[in-house]
């Protein structure tokens, strides 16, 4: 029995190098059934480049927004797109048009905006997983980065650990929240804070995006800051 056990050990041993050992196979198995691991969350990027992201979120509203559209194309910004699938059914022109004439790209934003963390693990799956599938039908770009909804009351956080794994389940490197919110809500504009290199920026689609476009592009231009892609500074998207 223990002669046997020591001609088995050596034998895996010597299949180990080339993995075909029983044991090695069976860790493999186990590991590919677990979760997958979460996505990191990023309410920044860290980074010694003078850049910041610029985000837009939901794609709600895009006939008041073709000032803005000109704005980004003649800019070439290169803004990460949180769209709704029911918000782009609307208006696809609008966004393929934006992506086939500047940098931008477009990202998950969930398939009904709700709050994450009123939903289980599945249902949080089929909400990333489906909105993804979704851009890839309506964009032949399958989205990279993930933005939990804030739902409809805004609760925090929107985000749970179900959420990073179901993320990362569905094709995301990475959680990306904000910075900061620099989106004019009816008449109130935020005040401009000092932006820093790194800052993800958020804003919304809408009559208001042109302005409170040029406000931000004019205050990182101020602080010496390029909008920079958001893909390439997340760690294994592309
Ligand atoms: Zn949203």
């Amino acid at each position: 029995m223990w002669r046997l056990r020591g001609k088995l050990a050596v034998l895996a041993a010597l299949l180990l190098p080339i993995g075909l050992a029983g044991p090695a196979q069976a860790v493999t198995g186990a590991s590919a059934a677990a979760p997958p691991a979460p996505a990191p969350v990023h309410t920044r990027i860290d980074t010694d480049d003078p850049v910041l992201f610029i985000t837009i979120d939901d794609g709600w509203d895009t006939e008041s927004a073709a000032g803005a559209q000109k704005l980004l194309i003649d800019r070439q910004v290169p803004a990460s797109l949180f769209l709704l699938p029911g918000a782009y059914q609307r208006d696809k022109d609008y966004f393929r048009t934006l992506l086939a004439h500047s940098p931008a790209r477009v990202e998950n934003h969930t398939v009904t905006h709700r709050d994450m963390t009123t939903l289980s693990a599945a249902e949080q799956r089929a909400e990333i997983c489906g909105a993804r599938d979704q851009q890839l039908a309506a964009f032949g770009d399958s989205p990279q980065l993930f933005r939990p909804a804030g739902g409809q009351d805004h609760n925090w956080p929107y985000y749970n650990d179900d959420t990073r794994t179901a993320a990362t389940a569905c094709g995301a490197k990475a959680v990306v929240t904000w910075t900061h919110d620099l989106t004019t809500w009816g008449p109130w504009t935020p005040p401009m804070p000092e932006l820093r290199r790194g800052d993800v920026v958020l804003l919304h689609m809408g009559a208001q995006l042109e302005g409170d476009l040029r406000r931000v592009l004019a205050a990182a231009d101020a602080a010496g800051l390029k909008p920079a892609k958001l893909r390439e500074y997340v760690p294994g998207s592309s």
